[in-house]
C-alpha cells in the first residue's frame, strides 16, 4: 500500500521535536550535531532569536495579503538586495525551483523584446541542478531526475562540466543565456574556478547574451561572501537565490540588472505567495545580519578552521576519505567508501551529514557554527571513519 506521504524520499528514520543553533533534539532527548542545517537552509541556525522575534511580530501583524497590495516587508528586503548586490529589481519566490523558473523566462523575454525572438537556448553544463519542475529538470537534464517525465521541455543544451571550449562552441544564434551554479551543490560540491566563470562572462558579453548564475545553495553568505560570484569578481545578469535567504523560512528570489529585466512588464509573471509578509520579514533580518562584513569575515575564518580540520581527517583516513572540496562553509568529502556509509556512520555519531553525487559527503552547517562545534564534527567524523575502517577489516 502506498504510504500516505508519497515516498519520493529515502527518509533516514529520525524526527526532531526542537532545535539551537547547531543542534537538534529528537523525542526521545538524543542531540544532533546539524552539519545538514535544512540543507543549507537554516543559515543562522535553529531558532536564532532575532529571527524568532522578527517571524512572531510579523506573525502578530499580517500574514498575507497577495501581491495585488504593496508589501512593505518585500519592499525593504528587495531594497537591500538591491543595496548588497549587482541586481536593480528583485522578484520572490517561495523556493530555488521558481527562481529558476523565471530566470529563463526572464532570459527569453528579454531577446524576445530586444527584437531576438529566435534567442531561446540555453546552455548549461552537467552536474548542475535546478530543482525538480519540468524547465530545471529540463535544465540539467540528470538521467535520474529526467526519467520518464518526457517530452522534457525544449531549448537547453548541456555541455560536458567546466568545459570553456565546448561552451564557446555551442553559442549560436539562437543562444539566450549560460545557466550555471557557481558552486556544484547537488552535483557534489564542485567549484566551477574562477577562471572558467571569468571566461563565460566574457563570453556573454562578446555575444550579447544573458550569464544567469544558480546561487540558491552556494549564496547568502555561505561561501563567506554575500555571493560566491564576488570571489571571481565578476556580475551576473541574473542570479537566482534561495535556501539561506530565509533562514528557514520559505523564500527564494530572482536578481537581476535592469537590462536583463527589462521585458518583464506587469501581468507577465506573477505569485500568490512569493514575498509575503512573513516570508520577507524574516528573510531582511536574515540578511541584516549575514551581509555583516564581519559576520562574513567569521564565516570566512571558521571555514578555515573546518576545512584544516576535515583535510587532517582525510590525512588520518585514507582508506574511506579521498580529498576536500569546496568554499566557506559549503565543504565537500569526496569518499573511498560509499557516501551513504559514511552518512549513515555519522547518524551513529549522532551527526548530520548530506549525500550528494559523485560520491561526495557535504557539510552545510549553520553559518553560526561555533569553534567548539567545528571540533565536535571533526572528532564525530573520525570516530565515524574509524568505525567504518573496523567494519572494514573485520
Ligand atoms: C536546492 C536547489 C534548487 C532548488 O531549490 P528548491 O527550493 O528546492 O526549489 C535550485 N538550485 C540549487 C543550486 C539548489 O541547491
Amino acid at each position: 500500500m502506498i504510504p500516505s506521504v508519497l515516498p519520493t524520499y529515502n527518509r533516514a528514520p529520525l524526527s526532531f521535536v526542537s532545535g539551537e543553533g547547531s543542534w537538534l533534539t529528537e523525542e526521545g532527548g538524543d542531540r544532533y550535531l546539524d552539519l545538514c542545517a535544512g540543507i543549507a537552509t537554516i543559515a543562522l541556525g535553529h531558532a536564532h532569536p532575532a529571527l524568532v522575534a522578527a517571524l512572531t511580530e510579523q506573525a502578530n501583524a499580517v500574514w498575507h495579503v497577495s501581491n495585488l497590495y504593496r508589501i512593505p516587508q518585500q519592499q525593504a528586503l528587495a531594497d537591500a538586495l538591491v543595496a548588497h548586490s549587482f541586481a536593480d529589481t528583485v522578484f520572490f519566490t517561495n523556493s530555488g525551483t521558481e527562481a529558476c523558473e523565471l530566470a529563463i523566462k526572464m532570459a527569453r523575454k528579454h531577446h524576445h523584446d530586444a527584437g531576438r525572438p529566435e534567442r531561446t537556448e540555453i546552455l548549461t553544463f552537467t552536474g548542475n541542478f535546478h530543482g525538480r519542475s519540468s524547465a530545471a529538470i529540463a535544465a540539467s537534464g540528470a538521467e535520474k531526475m529526467v526519467q520518464g517525465f518526457a517530452p522534457l521541455l525544449p531549448g537547453f543544451t548541456i555541455l560536458p562540466f567546466g568545459d570553456h571550449e565546448a561552451m564557446r562552441e555551442a553559442v549560436s544564434d539562437t543562444t539566450a543565456a549560460i545557466l550555471v551554479e557557481p558552486i556544484l551543490g547537488e552535483g557534489g560540491i564542485k567549484p566551477l574556478p574562477d577562471q572558467c566563470l571569468k571566461g563565460l562572462r566574457d563570453l556573454c558579453d562578446e555575444h550579447g547574451i544573458l550569464l544567469i548564475l544558480d546561487e540558491v545553495q552556494c549564496g547568502m553568505g555561505r561561501t563567506g561572501r554575500l555571493f560566491a560570484h564576488e570571489w571571481a569578481g565578476i556580475v551576473p545578469d541574473i542570479a537566482m537565490v534561495a535556501k539561506g535567504i530565509g533562514g528557514g523560512f520559505p523564500l527564494g528570489a530572482v536578481l537581476a540588472s535592469e537590462a536583463a529585466a527589462s521585458g518583464m512588464t506587469a501581468g507577465t509573471h506573477g505569485s500568490t505567495y512569493g514575498g509575503n509578509p512573513l516570508a520577507c520579514a524574516v528573510g531582511c533580518k536574515t540578511l541584516e545580519i549575514v551581509s555583516d562584513p564581519d559576520f562574513l569575515a567569521e564565516v570566512r575564518r571558521k571555514a578555515g578552521l573546518l576545512r584544516q580540520k576535515l583535510e587532517g581527517l582525510v590525512a588520518e583516513h585514507p582508506e574511506v576519505f579521498d580529498s576536500v572540496r569546496g568554499e566557506g562553509l559549503m565543504l565537500g568529502i569526496v569518499c573511498k567508501a560509499p557516501n551513504t556509509d559514511v552518512v549513515q556512520a555519522g547518524y551513529a555519531e549522532r551527526m548530520l551529514l548530506v549525500p550528494a553525487a559523485e560520491n561526495v559527503v557535504r557539510l552545510l552547517p549553520a553559518l553560526t557554527i561555533g569553534e567548539d562545534e567545528i571540533a565536535e564534527a571533526a572528532s564525530r567524523l573520525g570516530r565515524a571513519a574509524s568505525a567504518l575502517t573496523s567494519r572494514k577489516t573485520d
